[in-house]
Formats: structure tokens, C-alpha cells, sequence
């Protein structure tokens, strides 16, 4: 059965899509730990990072810096946190999670937050806007 985020990818289920290309495609959370969580992902069901090719886990690291510079210039924040779980959804993808002064912000197990349609689609926006 296909993933979740695959079913994202095909567009049978909705997101708020910050960046794709033909490779990958980045989305926000939607429970995410901090305003501007994002997933960064390989298009092709891949279900654990370690098993992802080098050549492909190079160029998903590469597009996931564009990706956390792009949330970077989009919240405020000291640094863009890097995590990768992946025991929820077994399709790869990389946690870019804002962060303001403390290790603790990056809780996967903690409280999330519950933004609106309205916030995270002005969000993805935003960060949309500033990805080059
Ligand atoms: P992990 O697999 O790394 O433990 O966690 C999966 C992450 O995906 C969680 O942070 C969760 O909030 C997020 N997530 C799960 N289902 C969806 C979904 O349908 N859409 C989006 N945008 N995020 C999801």
C-alpha cells in the first residue's frame, strides 16, 4: 500500500507544498513542533533514509538545504533543526525544524501545535516565496 506521503505526491491527498522538483518535494508538517516544521522527501517510496542510494541521499540533503534555507528566511529563528524519525510514516523524509535557543524544541515525542488552514497555507507561502 502506498504511503501517506506518496499518496501527497500523487495529489490524492492535500499539502501545503513548499518546493518539488522531478526528485523530491517538501511540505509542512501538519502537527508540526515549531511554525514552518518541514518534511523534505525523495518522490520515490523509499522507506528508511539508510536505505536510500548514495547518489539520490546526497542530492535530498543537497535540496533540503535550499529547502531549510528557504524556512530560514520565512521564521525567526537561530538555526533550522535536522531529524530524521521516521517510525510514524515509513516513507524517508527529513524533519527541518526551526529553533530558538533550546534542544528541547526538537521533542518528537512533545506537544505540537495545532495551526490553522489559514496559518500554514500563509506559511507555505512564505516559504514558497523564498526558495530559490
Ligand atoms: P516520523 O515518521 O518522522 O516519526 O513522523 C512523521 C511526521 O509526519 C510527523 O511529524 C507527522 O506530524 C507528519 N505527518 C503524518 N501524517 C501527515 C500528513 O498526512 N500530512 C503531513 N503534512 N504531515 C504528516
Amino acid at each position: 500500500m502506498a504511503s501517506i506521503f506518496s499518496k501527497i505526491v500523487a495529489g490524492e491527498i492535500p499539502a501545503y507544498k513548499v518546493a518539488e522538483n522531478d526528485e523530491f518535494l517538501a511540505f509542512l508538517d501538519i502537527n508540526p513542533m515549531a511554525m514552518g516544521h518541514t518534511l523534505v522527501i525523495p518522490k520515490q517510496e523509499i522507506p528508511y533514509i539508510f536505505e536510500v542510494d548514495d547518489d539520490l541521499l546526497g542530492r535530498l540533503m543537497v535540496f533540503a538545504k535550499r529547502v531549510a534555507k528557504a524556512v530560514e528566511a520565512s521564521v525567526t529563528c537561530a538555526r533550522i533543526g535536522v531529524g530524521v524519525v521516521g517510525l510514524e510514516v515509513p516513507h524517508c523524509h527529513i524533519h527541518l525544524i526551526p529553533l530558538q535557543n533550546s534542544v528541547g524544541e526538537m521533542n518528537f515525542g512533545g506537544p505540537k501545535l495545532s495551526p490553522s488552514q489559514e496559518e500554514l497555507a500563509a506559511m507555505a507561502q512564505k516559504i514558497q516565496s523564498n526558495f530559490k
